[in-house]
């Protein structure tokens, strides 16, 4: 009994994976099976979807990179932007990748700027370097690339046609029989097996350059509606190619071959289809990449099989089916990983056909139009440096190490796990990458220079070659502690300025795979700590192995600056989080006093705005203006003071925006603006009563224990608060919030700054 059951479980078994096998198998069938179409189908399409149809391999690559990457944010919508947003890559470059290559904002921004050109139809001539040390990530990015390139392609959005000639071996030697006046062959009786042969296109043309150029306009504003496409299409420059652009000389030679038996065009066309371009780059069809080792034959190719059923079929040999290795990525991407070894003579091989577009495969001309890529050490770049003619053929697009602090910690991430980000106060693992960062960068930066002309106001909290404030425009962020003026002198040309500048950083400095090693380094010691990883820490690490060789890139002073400014922005924090307003109280307060600006001293008035009745004094009038001026000020600046925003309230306020513009008193700019430095002023003096207080102290060490309820109200709802705002304020946990107080405290940072 036992063997037979054991025998029906055994064919269960192999049932189900019978079924597996049936399912793979119609779900490779589906996807695997390449579509063919006639010509007549292929027109059809071309005047339903002329956007998708007709596009160059440059359009096709321009499109791939928008599918997958998204438009970019910009976070600063203001007038002086110039584009340089925040794209997300991820799918592009992480999702689905064996190795994810992450891009920070500078290189994305260069990348899609760069892709965009593609769309414009002036890439031609052209090859694409991207040049970055080693470490960089450049391979990964190319491979991350051309992979995505390649399942794009087999999307519906990423469909691009070729040329495929299907012979029917029968119908053509009927139809040339009856044109030439010869008798009919009986094929019921002959033992033909190959009735039908299939020629592809060995450059891949796409199927509109069968029709002759002579007519090909007036053919596709017959064939095609869309009015707006068609405007595009004959003015355009991208679109320059299906106007001008010839079939290959194979094409060409049977196309004119067919023509001369077959007597009319129309009987030529049945026999063209066109089929969907194949990427692979493993067969090196449409994408190949060439590493430095790579040998490879320049020979002609040729197909021994097929040229002979051509010559049977043709019965001659007008048609010579030969081709170049370089046929294979016309109208596809040729990418030279590294310009070494034998791919220095590959892109020296390339100047010709670069230059002209055109070479000779035998004594046929072939005319090559692809994508050109590669990649090269800055040291390599002494292969092609001094080739002059070469100069304006190649495009530098720098791949540097990451500038952008926000992209290396999601690198950290990657590799160590989410985790990591709650091991940390909040900040502080942001400022390791900082210091990673700092090497990388050049110390001087004439745009800064020009743009913030009283530095040393920053001295507290800044670096003195600006490498903080420089991270921060690279990750599309103005700091807050910018003064008011200096945020209006950011403006186009210095940002374009800063950003361009970037593109000669990043190829020096702790490299992407060195940083990973410091940082899992530092991160061992303090991962299995209970405390949080504070500021300290990361300034002793970088201390304690300041003799380390790749240290020495760090610019002197740096990670104490970066501490003053991790101790500037705690200390605003708790600032922030520790002060509390009574928004309602203080709205009274402005609008009150604005109203009574307007009547004499001495007088009661019923404010409009609150209902409220003022007894409009000196003593009233002194008591609002110590809150921005202080109570130690002169009379003439407070009299200045008052006078101004008396002139505001009866010019701008009152005789504008309220009276034509319609909007409430809390609306206005003058209301805006006394209420924001009100609630500022108070907050600046939130931490006053605490400085010295050891009960507050204590409070807060207790915090958490039993011990807790022990303290004075008053403290103890003041801590509760302060924990609570830097919670749900800047995402500190309670273990956090209380350490970070701490170390404001202990620090006495309210002096400090
Ligand atoms: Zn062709």
């Amino acid at each position: 009994m036992a063997t037979k059951k054991k025998s029906i479980e055994h064919w269960e078994e192999k049932g189900k994976k019978l079924e597996l096998l049936y399912w793979i198998s119609s779900e490779l069938y589906v996807s695997e099976h390449k579509k063919h179409e006639t010509f007549d189908d292929f027109l059809f399409q071309a005047s339903d979807r002329p956007e998708i149809i007709f596009r160059d391999i440059f359009q096709l690559f321009h499109d791939m990179v928008n599918y997958y990457v998204p438009k970019g944010k910009d976070e600063y919508m203001d007038k002086e932007t110039i584009g340089f947003v925040s794209y997300d890559t991820s799918q592009l470059f992480v999702k689905d990748c064996d190795n994810p290559f992450f891009a920070d904002r500078p290189f994305a921004n260069r990348l899609m700027n760069l892709i965009s050109k593609f769309k414009k139809g002036i890439q031609n001539n052209q090859i694409y370097l991207f040049e970055g040390p080693p470490g960089s990530g450049k391979s990964t990015f190319l491979n991350n690339l051309l992979m995505k390139f390649e399942e794009y392609t087999k999307t519906p959005e990423g469909e691009i046609y070729e040329t495929l000639w299907k012979i029917d071996v029968e119908k053509f030697d009927l139809i040339r029989r009856k044109v030439k006046g010869l008798p009919p062959i009986d094929y019921e009786h002959q033992n033909t097996n190959n009735r039908v042969i299939e020629i592809p296109c060995p450059n891949h043309d796409h199927p509109i350059l069968l029709i002759h150029r002579a007519y090909r306009q007036r053919f596709l504003d017959e064939l095609i509606d869309d009015k707006k496409f068609k405007q595009k299409l004959f003015h355009d420059k991208e679109y320059n190619w299906v106007l001008k652009d010839t079939p290959c000389s194979i094409c060409n030679s049977i196309y004119n071959t067919l023509l001369e038996e077959l007597g009319v065009p129309v009987e030529v066309f049945k026999m063209v289809h066109a089929r969907r371009v194949d990427f692979n780059r493993q067969f090196g069809r449409g994408i190949s990449v060439f590493n430095p080792g790579d040998e490879g034959s320049t020979k002609p190719q040729s197909n021994y099989t097929l040229q002979n059923y051509i010559n049977e079929v043709f019965q001659n040999e007008n048609i010579k089916y030969i081709y170049s290795t370089l046929a294979d990525t016309n109208n596809g991407v040729y990418a030279l990983m590294d310009i070494k070894e034998h791919n220095v003579d590959r892109l020296m091989d390339l100047h010709g056909i670069i230059s002209d577009g055109i070479h000779k495969v035998d004594l046929v001309e072939e005319r090559i139009k692809s994508l050109f890529v590669g990649l090269v050490n800055p040291e390599d770049k002494r292969y092609y440096e001094n080739v002059k003619s070469f100069q304006d053929r190649i495009i530098n697009i720098s791949i540097p190490y990451i500038l952008d602090y926000n992209t290396e910690v999601v690198i950290y991430i990657n590799k160590f796990g989410e985790d990591i980000t709650e091991k940390f106060l909040p900040r502080v693992l942001t400022n390791f990458a900082k210091i990673i960062i700092s090497t990388r960068l050049n110390r001087e930066s004439e745009a800064i220079r020009k743009w913030i002309i009283h530095p040393e106001k920053y001295s507290k909290y800044v670096d003195r070659n600006f490498l903080l404030l420089k991270m921060d425009v690279y990750t599309g962020k103005i700091p807050e502690w910018l003064s008011e003026e200096d945020v209006k002198r950011f403006d186009r040309q210095t940002r374009k300025d800063i950003v361009g500048a970037s593109e000669t950083e990043g190829l020096k400095g702790i490299s992407g795979r060195q940083s990973l090693s410091i940082f899992s380094n530092f991160y061992s010691r303090h991962a299995n700590s209970d405390k949080l990883i504070t500021m300290d820490m990361i300034k002793d690490f970088f201390e304690e192995n300041a003799g380390e060789p790749e240290f020495s890139e760090i610019p002197d002073g740096f990670i104490n600056s970066l501490e003053s400014s991790y101790g500037f922005n705690a200390l605003q924090e708790v600032k922030e989080s520790i002060y509390y307003y009574n928004e309602k109280q203080i709205s009274k307060d402005i609008m009150n006093y604005l109203y009574a600006l307007n009547f004499e001293k001495g007088t009661t008035e019923r404010c409009v705005y609150t209902g409220d009745n003022i007894d409009i004094t000196e003593e009233f009038y002194k008591n609002f203006e110590s809150i921005y001026l202080g109570t130690t000020t002169t009379d003439t600046i407070r009299h200045n003071f008052r006078n101004d925003l008396r002139s505001e309230y009866v010019t701008k306020t009152l005789a504008q925006e309220i009276r034509v513009l319609n909007k409430n008193i809390d609306e206005t700019s003058q209301y805006k603006n006394l209420f924001e430095r009100y609630t500022r002023n108070l907050k600046e003096n939130a931490l006053a009563p605490y400085t010295d207080n050891d009960n507050f102290r204590r409070a807060l060490m207790d915090f958490g224990t039993d011990n807790f309820e022990n303290n004075e109200e008053r403290i103890k709802r003041d801590v509760k608060q302060l924990i609570t705002n830097l919670h749900c304020k800047f995402n500190y946990t309670a273990e956090g919030a209380k350490q970070v107080s701490l170390y404001v405290i202990d620090k006495k940072l309210v002096r400090k700054y």
